[in-house]
């Protein structure tokens, strides 16, 4: 498989990577054999967190005999070096590893300059990486001044964003910024949740850029075989392409939500980086919690949305709020209806 440096970690990703966020939805043994197969078919790059349940423990089960064989990337949500220490020693036990590739802080929105508190999830990590548990420290993040103050504050080796090719001018940017900067740049959201239709077209997309590596969100084996193939005679972008992306942007570009945050507080309460993707999360993650009379209670407040346009005039990405929330709560209560007998 081809092969991309990852920045300045000297990291030799293969360009068609594995995020493993939906595993958590497969069992056990099938995660597995996907993970297996994706590795002995040559992917090299996988991309997990903390966060993910158990994403780490079945990437452990699945690779732990092969350790040394593939590039291992995790993210911890922590805020404090002691919190940060110890999640490093949770993923090195679920992963069944000594060491850990690339740690990341998870989807940070604050200010950079927090990271030269001792006593930081930074300083946790360098600590990590001083014993030689971890290799490289990068970030994620949804915000692009966020992930711009992180390119030029050269503690990161990577930065993880949203790219795909509903992004714009904002992410090309970034992209080249971290070019300039040596960093490595991992794609996250490429299918946007599974909001793009075409995974030929997205794959296309972004191999044109060649220190991107996109980490695709893979659950079941036929999403696997798809990628496999498109990495065995990789499609390059054509005119039928160049309209799709064109007639994309305008239907789906303005639902593209990156679940930053920015367009918060809102008036009545609506959690709308939750809410503005509600559908997508509950097709694509564990959906358990989204059954709940708790998670109704905070959901059915789009109802009472006042369309005073608030969060759309603080959203970096101008997108249109409140008809974004609109139409991913009816797809989610059409969803609801169907699902809600399985609520425990
Ligand atoms: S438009 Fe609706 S969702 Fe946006 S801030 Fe106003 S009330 Fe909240
Ligand atoms: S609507 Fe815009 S500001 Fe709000 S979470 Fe989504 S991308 Fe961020």
């Amino acid at each position: 498989m081809d092969k991309i440096r990852l920045g300045k970690t000297e990291l030799m990703v293969t360009r068609t990577a594995m995020g493993c966020l939906p595993i958590q939805r497969t069992d056990m043994e099938m995660a597995k054999r996907i993970l297996r197969k994706a590795f002995d078919n040559g992917i090299n790059f996988f991309d997990t967190a903390i966060r993910y349940t158990d994403s780490e423990e079945k990437l452990g089960a699945a690779l732990g005999d092969v350790r040394e064989q593939y590039i291992l990337a995790t993210k911890t949500p922590a805020k404090t070096k002691q919190d940060a220490l110890a999640d490093v020693h949770k993923t090195l036990e679920r992963t069944r590893s000594t060491y850990v590739d690339l740690y990341q802080i998870h989807n940070y929105t604050g200010d950079i300059a927090a990271f030269d508190d001792p006593n930081s999830a930074y300083a946790g990590l360098l600590e990590a990486k001083e014993q030689g548990l971890v290799r490289h420290i990068g970030i994620t993040s949804h915000v692009p001044a966020v992930a711009k103050a992180a390119i030029l504050s050269g503690k990161f080796e990577t930065l993880q964003f949203p790219f795909n090719y509903l992004s714009g001018a904002l992410e090309d940017e970034l992209i080249a910024l971290c070019k300039e900067h040596d960093m490595g740049f991992i794609a996250m959201k490429a299918l946007s949740g599974g909001m793009v239709g075409s995974v030929p077209a997205t794959f296309a997309y972004i191999r044109q850029y060649d220190n991107v590596v996109p980490i695709f969100g893979i659950q079941h084996e036929w999403e696997l075989d798809e990628f496999l193939a498109l990495d065995k005679n990789p499609p390059t972008v054509d005119e039928e392409m160049l309209a799709l992306f064109e007639k994309d942007k305008k239907e789906l570009g303005s639902e593209f939500c990156r679940a930053c945050g920015y367009c918060m507080p809102c008036p009545v309460g609506i959690n709308i980086p939750t809410s503005g993707r509600v559908h997508l999360l509950a097709t694509r993650s564990p959906y358990q919690r989204f059954l709940t009379p708790e998670f109704m209670e905070q959901q059915m407040r789009v109802e009472q949305c006042l369309h005073c346009n608030q969060c759309a005039s603080r959203c970096p990405y101008g997108l249109d709020t409140p008809t974004m929330l609109a139409h991913q709560h009816e797809k989610f209560m059409a969803w609801y209806e169907e699902h809600k007998h399985e609520a425990k």
